[in-house]
């Protein structure tokens, strides 16, 4: 390995031993943001969009990762554009599945007596026909 600073060969050392640069020191660095993470986010993001609240966390994820890459390199890579563009697509598609949610448990919530009703009905019904049939 090479010293980022002096140039001079490091070997294996952790720092150089000319000038003390800490081997690993310089732009390397990719703890934040990295293009392989926006798109795993975004994939799963998307893949999980039916589930509502799971798919709008992995989307986000994923959207948070593409904006550090941006903000740490100034511009965005094909790859992590794809994954954004997933993580977008299942943003989107999270927020509808969990309106639908929602509208789901208002009408129910709403309806319930009657839902209610019908389903003492309909276990009446089979109810009364065992019986019926018992009797005879
Ligand atoms: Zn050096």
């Amino acid at each position: 390995m090479i010293c980022k600073k002096c140039g001079a060969d490091i070997g294996e050392n952790r720092f150089c031993p000319q000038c003390g640069t800490p081997a690993n020191a310089g732009p390397a660095q990719q703890t934040q943001g990295s293009p392989t993470k926006v798109l795993v986010f975004g994939i799963i993001g998307l893949a999980l969009c039916s589930t509502g609240i799971l798919g709008l966390i992995f989307s986000v994820i994923g959207l948070v990762q593409a904006s550090r890459y941006r903000a740490q390199y100034g511009t965005i890579s094909k790859q992590a554009n794809i994954g954004r563009g997933l993580a977008i697509a299942g943003l989107i598609l999270s927020i509808l599945c969990l309106i639908a949610y929602v509208i789901c448990v208002i009408v129910l919530i709403n309806n319930w007596p009657a839902i209610e009703r019908a389903l003492q009905e309909a276990a009446a019904k089979s109810g009364g026909r065992y019986t019926y049939t018992f009797n005879y």
